[in-house]
């Protein structure tokens, strides 16, 4: 069997296949299947446990524009986006981590949603404040442990990405 910690095969520096590793970031091709590893821990997982990760990126200047206004930030970056998906797998524990990170978020916002309504249009204000208190907890609670790569950038088909530092540690 092979070492569970042995380096991934992702090359240093120079493109090869559908991955490589730039510095701090890693490379990948738009539609890549990453080797089957972990995405989270690095360690070797089951081919079975694919995931598909829909993605998407807009530079950064299209914030300053929510400075100006909401509506005119939110069509600049539907001006400006870019999407990309790429395959990554995840090994028992860290794909039941993301199954229940979703189920988190989901229970969360929609009870919150209800509790915020409920109470608010009963003006029962106290109970009301600790809905939204259950939905931004859920949801903040539920995204990390959801959480894989992160998108720095999408050009020309091409993605700039930053895996968990775990995962990092573990590329050759
Ligand atoms: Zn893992």
């Amino acid at each position: 069997m092979d070492n569970p910690f042995a380096p991934l095969p992702v090359s240093s520096g120079t493109p090869s296949g559908a991955v490589w590793r730039e510095g701090d970031v890693l490379r990948s091709s738009n539609g890549a299947v990453w080797p089957c590893r972990c995405v989270v821990c690095g360690r070797e997982c089951s081919s079975n446990n694919e995931l598909k990760l829909q993605l998407q990126w807009h530079p950064s200047w299209v914030y300053v524009f929510i400075v100006i206004s909401l509506w005119i930030y939110l069509i600049a970056a539907a001006f400006t986006r870019r999407r990309a998906a790429i395959t990554v797998f995840l090994c028992d524990v860290h794909l039941i981590r993301r199954q229940n990170g979703t189920r988190i978020l989901i229970g969360f916002l929609v009870g919150g949603l209800a509790i915020m309504f409920g109470a608010f249009s009963m003006d029962y204000v106290g109970v009301g404040v600790i809905g939204v208190l259950l939905l931004l907890g859920g949801v903040i609670m539920g995204s990390l442990m959801m959480r894989t790569v992160r998108v720095i950038r999408i050009e020309n088909d091409e993605l700039w990405l930053k895996p968990p530092a775990v995962f990092m540690e573990k590329v050759a």
